[in-house]
């Protein structure tokens, strides 16, 4: 069993004027199939082909190899699932709203909190929106690294994140990470974000 990258829901310009078709086409079928061909070749042969990403994710962190481009196909994965041309600019409903309203005060604060920590995050990474025991919370990882490996802090379930790789965003925004920030809120797909933190909280 190999990792396959998937098809993206949407067309590569659908989130125009967000985000550019360009950089949209580049990032999927260059740098996502990048990490893809890589994860498959650094598990290829070891004890842990044919297990679950899942699976690899919390087993990677002394394997460079791995856990870079494990960490790449899976955050991808879940960026491209993130998103949406339909997206709701009024944000979260129901009970995910009543919990982003309970940890951060508002919506407001709330996207406040998450840009300052995909601002923050210096040299390429991601910001991530987690579910714990103790309700939602914000961290960043450096690199590809994701919560699913918890390393460094940052180990509840995700349900959303940003990529802040300069291949994100330069074509369009240039050095304005925090531009790029600003736009891509427009394009999150609430329904998808609320699924997760349902399936999170039970
Ligand atoms: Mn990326």
């Amino acid at each position: 069993m190999t990792f396959q990258l998937p098809d993206l829901d949407y067309a590569y310009d659908a989130l125009e004027p967000h985000l550019d078709a360009l950089t949209m086409e580049i990032h999927h079928s260059k740098h996502h199939a990048g990490y893809t061909a890589k994860l498959n070749a650094a598990i290829s042969g070891t004890a842990l082909e044919g297990s679950s990403i899942e699976d690899i994710l919390s087993a990677c962190a002394d394997s460079p190899g791995i856990r870079n481009n494990g960490g790449g196909y899976w955050n991808h994965c879940f960026f491209w699932e993130s998103m949406s041309p339909s997206s709701s600019s009024a944000g979260p409903s129901g009970s995910l709203s009543e919990a982003i309203k309970s940890a951060f005060g508002s919506f407001e604060e709330f996207k406040s909190e998450f840009k300052k920590a995909a601002l923050t995050r210096f040299g390429s990474g991601w910001a991530w929106l987690c579910m714990g025991d103790n309700g939602l919370s914000i961290c960043s990882t450096p690199n590809q690294d994701n919560p699913l490996m918890n390393i460094g802090g940052c180990g509840d379930t995700p349900i959303l994140g940003i990529d802040v790789w300069e291949h994100a965003y330069y074509k369009k925004f240039g050095p304005g990470r925090g531009d790029y920030i600003d736009a891509w809120w427009n394009v999150v797909n609430w329904g998808v974000i609320e699924d997760r933190f349902n399936s999170a909280s039970q």
